[in-house]
Order: C-alpha cells, then structure tokens, then sequence
C-alpha cells in the first residue's frame, strides 16, 4: 500500500494541535539506528508536504546522544551525530551503516606506522575533515550545539517542505564510560572502547555518564520536546543511546510533561538486537532482551515513565500495563518498510 493512500496522520496531528500550521515532529536518536529510523520519518513528512514552495515547513528535530563523544588524537569526534548527519546527508557508507561513503584509511595507516593510539579507533580520511572542523570551532569556543549547525549547513538535511534539525542533547561533555572486568581487573573504560576495543565482551557492571553532573540540556532540546506534535523515541539502543539523553537534567521532565504522545519503537526484534551490542548493555540495568522488557524499562507515562505507545515487531508480544502496545513490521529493510515504520509511529501519535 502506499503511503499516500493511507489516511494521513499529519493532518490529524496539525489538526489535533488546534492550529493550521506545519508539524513538529521531535525525535530521539542515537546512531544507526535512529539515523534509519529518521530516513523514514523524512519520507513519510516529504509525502505530506505543503504543495506550494512558500507554505512553512514541517520540523524534524533530533535530539542526538553524545554520550559517545570521545577525543582521539586530539579530534573531537561525535560519532552519532555523526552517522545521523551522513546519513540524511546521504554521505553515509551504506553498507557499514556509519562513517563517509568512499571512504580512505590513509592518515590511520600513517598513525598506526607511528605506533599512535589508539589505534583501534577508525578514522577514515573524509571523516577527519568533519571532526578538524568541529574541534577548531569548539576550540574557538563554539558550542557543540552551534558547531553541529555549522557543519549540517553542508549536509543540507532537509527536503522540500521539511526542515530537519539536529539538537546535541547537551552541549557539555557528557561520556559514557563502563565499569566492567579486564582480564580479572576491574576499570572503567570509555564506552567507545568497551564496545570497539574489547567488542563488548568485558561484563559489564554499571555505565556511568561521566560529566553529567555539570549538563545541562542543549539549545532548544526542551523546548522542541515542550512544544512538539509527536515525540518518538527511535529503535535505538536504550541504554547507550537513548539513556544518556533521558539523564540529562529536565529531559525526562519535558517528556512527562509534553502534551504530544509519547510513541517508542523496539529495538529489540524477537529476543534480539538487529545490530549492535544492546543485549550486552540491557543486563546491566536487569532488563531483559525483549521488547516487553525494553518497554517496562521506559514505563508508562501514567505511572513515572514516559511512553504513550510501544510499537514491537509483528512476531513479538509485549505487555506494559499503562501503555498501549501495537505490532507491525519493525524491520529497516528498505526505504519504504521504514517509512512504513514511522508512518505507524506518527499514526500512533494521533491517539
Ligand atoms: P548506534 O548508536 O550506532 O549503536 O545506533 P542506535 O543506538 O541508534 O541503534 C542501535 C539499535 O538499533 C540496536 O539496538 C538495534 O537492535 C536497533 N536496530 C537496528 N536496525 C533495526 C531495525 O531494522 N529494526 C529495529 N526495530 N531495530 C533496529
Ligand atoms: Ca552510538
């Protein structure tokens, strides 16, 4: 079925928020999977767009992890910003789902002849422009927040008739880092290197947002969450991902008290991740692998939690008391079975 003939859940949404006005639509993201999962919501917002060129814009506005942010060799780089911006710039290696497409290895293989580390950290030769940019900017004293702005004005995100924002979730340095065994020892390493280094063997025992002490939620992050029509939460890793960004102060707060709907897709896809390590994160919060658990992780929004709707792959089950669950398809296979994804999530939205 297309999507055009399907009944169209942005303008119920515009008209549900009592105004004719273009939608707001605010996303929660982390890296390849939420950066997909936004291809779809692009699409679906694209489809509806306002046919005369001067008509407003709908708004995509994506609240990024940085948890994963790290320096190497002196480069600040962010790796999910990163992917969400190749990817809706369509500068993203397909294949290998993060990173620029025809990408070289050269200035890593000149490191790694000089016995640089780490050395287990890829940067590809496109991909250190990226990273030279924002860490000169940032030097300059820019924030992350206006840094990402800059380097999105390339990218051109958006599509006729939708504007798409990325908002980093925080603009201070926020790093997840793991508390787990190494060799019989215990240390805490930077995320990046529990999961790149050591491929997220080590056990893990506690994740630890370092820096969040001092953060505060980005530019706009709030307000976009206050004032949106929709709030997904993308197929992103709940922990890692999705996890920083809820602990940043008002985050949760804004969530709770949004007059959107609250709808969250699972990553999780019949006991299993689809790609990633998030069934080596989940255990360590005594969640269980499935996208029952996930959910009960989230909780209602009636009771503490957050979520209006959990929409689960068609094979699974998931019984949340307070939020309303439905099955579809949840598989990113192509363009169209992720539109279709965020269609059933906006829909959702409508009530
Ligand atoms: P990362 O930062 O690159 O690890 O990316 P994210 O945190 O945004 O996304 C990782 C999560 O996406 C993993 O837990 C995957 O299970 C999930 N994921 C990837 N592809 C799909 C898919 O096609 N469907 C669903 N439902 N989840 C997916
Ligand atoms: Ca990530």
């Amino acid at each position: 079925m297309s999507l055009a003939s399907r009944q169209d859940p942005i303008c119920y949404l515009r008209a549900a928020a009592g105004k004719d006005e273009p939608v707001r639509v605010v996303v929660l993201a982390g890296g390849v999977g939420g950066a997909r999962f936004l291809l779809g919501v692009r699409a679906v917002l694209k489809d509806q767009a306002p046919q005369e060129n001067a008509a407003p814009e709908h708004r995509i506005q994506v609240i990024v992890n940085t948890g994963d942010d790290l320096t190497v060799h002196g480069l600040r780089v962010c790796p999910d910003l990163d992917t969400v911006m190749y990817t809706l710039g369509d500068g993203i290696d397909t294949e290998r789902g993060w990173g620029r497409r025809a990408e070289t290895w050269q200035a890593k293989d000149e490191l790694t002849a000089y016995g640089a580390e780490p050395s287990w950290f890829g940067l590809g030769d496109r991909d250190i422009a990226t990273h030279l940019i924002r860490t000169r900017m940032l030097d300059a004293g820019f924030p992350l927040s206006e840094v990402t702005a800059a380097l999105c004005e390339r990218w051109q995100l958006g599509v006729r008739g939708t504007r798409v924002q990325l908002l980093p979730m925080s603009d201070q340095r926020v790093e997840t880092h793991v508390v787990c065994q190494i060799d019989g020892a215990r240390r805490v390493v930077h995320f990046q290197e529990w999961w790149i280094a050591h491929h997220a063997q080590p056990p893990v025992e506690e994740f630890v947002f370092v820096g969040l002490d001092r953060a505060s939620a980005g530019p706009g992050v709030l307000e976009a969450i206050a004032e949106a029509d929709a709030v997904l939460l993308a197929p992103s890793n709940p922990v890692v991902s999705i996890g920083p960004i809820l602990a940043v102060p008002g985050v949760r707060q804004a969530l709770r008290g949004t007059s959107a709907k609250v709808v969250g897709l699972s990553p999780i896809v019949d006991g299993a991740v689809v790609r990633g390590m998030a069934d080596k994160c989940l255990p360590a919060l005594d969640v269980a692998v499935t996208a029952e658990g996930v959910a009960r992780h989230y909780g209602p929004r009636k009771a503490d939690g957050l979520l209006d709707g959990w929409l689960v792959h068609e094979t699974d089950a998931a019984d949340v008391p307070g939020v309303e669950v439905r099955r579809i398809p949840l598989l990113m296979r192509s363009p169209e079975a992720t539109a279709a994804m965020a269609l059933a999530a906006l829909d959702f939205c409508r009530g």
